[in-house]
């Protein structure tokens, strides 16, 4: 077993696990760091330029990003994709909405530094912005071939992906890539006192409100995922 995770690397107000990576530029687990660029390497060889393009986030990003959303300042949208008004829904509306895209700050995976959000450079093609839609990744998408890639390679090397499946919480997430050994370490350690305890503290839109169904919103939204296959968790530690 890997060096456990403590309180506060687990909720995102902490580096303490990350290394630094300028090519590609990302922010990873200190372990994640060599099973990535061997998935990389592999990936390169199939013509893939595999490329994180959002890797670890901190509890304070994910503030921001859920209280804009919360108070109207950025898009939300409902789980089919149509934009919502965020003003005119009452808190509990709102919350679920919020939570359909982005994680509770202090619950978010990519805080571990075991999760990142890739895309295949090599075809993107040139001026096009990435949106991170299913489209991209499904059959005739500008990444079908990542999405078939990663279908069949990256469990070999301890990676797989927990948001593919609808599963009527977190909707799903095709360029989302988590690895197992460690990732799967860090969902056993995580709780709902832990994460109680990181919002208490904070200035989190809707607090009180989330605080009070926060045992339900774990179950929903943290804990259902896909799991990861027994050849991802078995994987070789490469670190
Ligand atoms: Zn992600």
């Amino acid at each position: 077993m890997m060096r456990p995770f403590d309180e506060l690397e687990l909720t995102g107000r902490a580096c303490t696990h990350l290394l630094e990576l300028s090519e590609p530029r990302c922010r990873l687990h200190v372990d994640v760091v060599a099973p990535f660029l061997a998935l990389r390497a592999a990936a390169s060889a199939a013509g893939i330029d595999l490329v994180p393009v959002s890797s670890f986030r901190d509890f304070d990003r994910q503030l921001a990003i859920w209280n804009g959303k919360f108070r109207g300042e950025r898009a939300l949208l409902a789980s089919d994709g149509a934009r919502l008004d965020a003003v005119t829904l009452d808190c509990d509306a709102r919350i679920a909405a919020i939570l359909a895209w982005s994680a509770l700050p202090g619950a978010s995976r990519h805080h571990w530094g075991t999760d990142f959000d890739v895309i295949d450079a090599a075809a993107t093609p040139t001026d096009y912005q990435p949106q991170l839609v299913p489209a991209e990744f499904a059959p005739g998408g500008v990444y079908a071939a990542l999405a078939r890639w990663l279908d069949t390679s990256s469990s070999a090397f301890g990676f797989f992906r927990p948001y593919v499946t609808p599963r009527g919480g977190v909707q799903p997430e095709p360029w989302h890539l988590s690895y197992a050994p460690l990732a799967e370490q860090a969902r056993r350690q995580f709780t709902p006192a832990m994460l109680a305890s990181a919002l208490h503290n904070s200035e989190l839109d809707g607090r009180e409100q989330v605080l009070t169904q926060l045992d339900a919103l774990f179950d929903r939204y943290v804990a259902r995922i896909d799991p990861p296959d027994s050849c991802a968790l078995l994987s070789p530690t490469l670190s």
